[in-house]
């Protein structure tokens, strides 16, 4: 018997060589019909033929598709035979019936990799190999579906080689791939020096792996922005980048040829070895051996390194002529600025950057690499981008209108909301800073466009800061396309997002601990130290850590010596905490020297000031107490390096009965950081790091 099925798939279905694969499938079952992407980023399928054959099909589809791909529903639907006598890709149409996923960038498969370093094949040596697995896709995609029109290829046409293996049913990864291509048709490699000219090589990539070897910094063109590539190894090259840079102390990232390269370097389990070669090649930050090659400048004070390996056939065939095999490859951003793009903002890394490897395949939108921790053997993400962003989080809850919402300031990401879906954009930076806050904009309107939301019938979500740049961008689209505002307390949504993490059911109640810098709060006070409860209808704040003055505002989180003056000063007198600073040898913390610190004495016995229950700054004044951070010249400073510290710490006895039984729900951290003063000349710093 004749039947005929429509069939539409969601999930990762664009972008991921699932049509070819379909028309493979379909040929091999002897079945007719169509594959076509919708402009919901899905793709329909038809199918018609005998009934076994057509049930064989249904059955074989999860099996048949490529590894990158990811189904997510399969929605059958009966239909009356269209006599189609053969199977075909259908051009794409922008009707969208469902919603799917924008595809993220995938890393280099093994076999495009595998091609350019065979010297026989034609691709060899060839920098953009990608085939219908694996290769750029959100950071080139200006619209769905993911068509090579609408990426940008559409500047590449291809050769007449590479059109027959787009038409060749047999060539498994180039068949209907839309993001191929090859030297004669493909983007165009370009090494330009410190004030942009043009310098004629023969090849650009040997080129710069010269120059790097002989200490230059290159800015390297990837897939979501530009790195600066330079030797990690020498203290004179990543001291120069650092000068350049405005950079003191933040790590700086390495990425290694491959894992054995990389294992000399840092310790690799199962778990991490796992996630540094799945396609989304993020940025790990794992212990570093005792003999690792790299300069202590890489990562000050630090016993971790971030690490990753090459994610693009440009960062393969570099890093094979670098003489480490190893390089420092940091985001090419000016300081305080996002990670650069565009040719056009090439001037403004001259200043870092001593030369220039620049290809003219456009990025579209910025995708920072991703970057993450182990926390008690579980991956954490510190930054989601490349390779993660935008895939969406499903939720146990369902919206019933769709929610735009704008996050808070500092290392922000934006984010869309359907259905049971979030969408979160690319990690954005901090959005105080008017690029950032331009990025964060545009990325949300992109997210609505691909995902077809009017601002209009959405929900506007912001930080409840009322001075923050996301909130006044949230109240400005409130008010453009009068949509509803809704401000959130900054832990409250931390908690949230912590439920959905844990697919916690709302109707059950939850308590949760954060521990944070700061966060705008309910009375005006900077709040970080919270416990929250949830009862099925509202977040509570039932405890937090005890206020403390932040004498000199902002000032206390720069230079933390002014919190730790501040929490000592509600139990000692001047003269203790002058001699307590004078035995530790901590008055040269303030940068103008003993008068300053007893200018922050006075201020933080008057008791004015902006009060925190702040976590972080408690930690930051046991950094101080410690001698381990004068001042905090990246987010979270101090305490990465109180708990890099502790790791050889053992416990030490609190007076507990001073800690457990407080009062009015308020944790009383002036008692904890003096416990900790007394106890500093009888017990190692790493103990009461601990
Ligand atoms: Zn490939
Ligand atoms: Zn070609």
């Amino acid at each position: 018997m004749l039947r005929a099925v429509r069939i539409t798939v969601t999930g990762v279905v664009q972008g991921v060589g699932f049509r070819p694969a379909i028309t493979r499938l379909a040929l091999s079952v002897g079945v007719n019909g169509y594959v076509k992407n919708l402009g919901g980023g899905e793709v329909e399928i038809w199918v018609e033929g005998e009934d076994r054959k057509v049930e064989l099909f249904i059955k074989s589809i999860e099996k048949g598709i490529t590894p990158t791909a990811k189904i997510e529903k399969i929605i059958i639907n009966d239909a009356k035979p269209n006599n189609f006598n053969e199977f075909t890709i259908h051009k794409s149409s922008s009707d969208s019936l469902l919603i799917s996923e924008v595809p993220p960038d995938i890393s280099i498969c093994e076999w495009c990799l595998k091609e350019i370093l065979d010297k026989e094949n034609r691709r060899y040596a060839y920098a953009f190999n990608s085939c219908a697995w694996c290769g750029p896709r959100y950071s080139i995609i200006e619209s769905i579906p993911y068509d090579r029109d609408n990426t940008s290829w559409k500047e590449f046409p291809l050769c007449p080689s590479c059109i027959e293996a787009y038409n060749d049913v047999s060539d498994i990864r180039r068949f209907h791939g839309e993001g191929i291509s090859c030297s004669y048709c493909g983007p165009r490699l370009n090494l330009l020096d410190n004030d942009l000219k043009l310098l004629n090589v023969r090849d650009p990539i040997l080129e710069t792996a010269k120059l790097i070897n002989e200490g230059c910094i290159v800015a390297v063109k990837g897939i979501g922005g530009y790195h600066l590539a330079c030797l990690a190894s020498d203290d004179e090259v990543v001291l120069k980048l650092r000068l350049r840079k405005h950079r003191p102390r933040q790590p700086f990232a390495i990425m290694a040829l491959n894992l054995e390269i990389l294992k000399k370097l840092v310790l690799v389990n199962d778990k991490a070895e796992k996630l540094l070669l799945s396609y989304e090649r993020p940025i790990l930050i794992l212990p570093r051996t005792a003999d690792a090659n790299v300069s202590p400048l890489v990562a000050p004070g630090l016993n971790t390194l971030g690490v990753f390996i090459p994610y693009t056939g440009l960062h393969y065939l570099l890093l094979m002529n670098i003489k480490d095999k190893f390089a420092i490859m940091t985001s090419g951003n000016p300081t305080g600025h996002p990670m650069i793009i565009g040719e056009e903002d090439l001037k403004k890394l001259t200043s870092v950057a001593d030369y220039f490897l620049v290809h003219n395949r456009r990025i579209i939108n910025r995708v920072d690499d991703s970057v993450i921790r182990f926390t008690r053997g579980e991956a954490v993400f510190l930054r989601r981008g490349r390779g993660y962003a935008p895939r969406w989080i499903e939720t146990n809850l369902r919206f019933s209108r769709p929610v735009i919402a704008f996050g808070s300031d500092l290392q922000s990401t934006g984010a869309i909301a359907i259905d049971n879906k979030i969408i979160p954009t690319q990690y954005i930076g901090d959005v105080d800073e008017y690029e950032c806050y331009k990025d964060l904009e545009k990325y949300l309107y992109r997210l609505c466009n691909y995902y077809k939301i009017n601002p209009k019938d959405a929900i506007i979500v912001s930080d409840l800061h009322p001075l923050y740049s996301s909130s006044l961008l949230a109240e400005n689209w409130s008010n453009k396309y009068g949509s509803e505002l809704i401000k959130v307390q900054h832990h409250k949504a931390h908690m949230a997002s912590a439920m959905l993490d844990n697919l916690h059911d709302i109707d059950e109640p939850a308590v949760a601990i954060t521990i944070d810098g700061a966060g705008y709060g309910e009375d005006g006070a900077i709040w970080g130290g919270e416990i929250l409860t949830w009862d099925s209808e509202k977040i509570e704040r039932k405890a937090h850590l005890e206020y403390q003055i932040m004498p000199g505002g902002d000032l206390a989180t720069k230079y933390p010596a002014r919190m730790l003056v501040s929490i000592l000063s509600k139990i000692l007198s001047e003269e203790e905490i002058v001699r307590l600073f004078e035995r530790r040898g901590l008055i040269h913390y303030f940068p103008h020297g003993f008068e300053e610190f007893q200018q922050c004495i006075s201020l933080a016995k008057s008791g004015r000031g902006q009060l925190t229950s702040s976590t972080g700054r408690v930690l930051d004044s046991v950094s101080v107490l410690l001698q381990l951070c004068k001042e905090r010249t990246y987010e979270g400073e101090p305490a990465i390096l109180l708990e890099e510290h502790a790791s050889n710490g053992r416990e030490i006895k609190l007076l507990t009965s001073d800690l457990i039984n407080y009062k009015d729900g308020i944790i009383p951290t002036t008692k904890i950081i003096c416990q900790l003063a007394y106890w500093i000349d009888n017990t190692t710093s790493q103990d009461i790091a601990y």
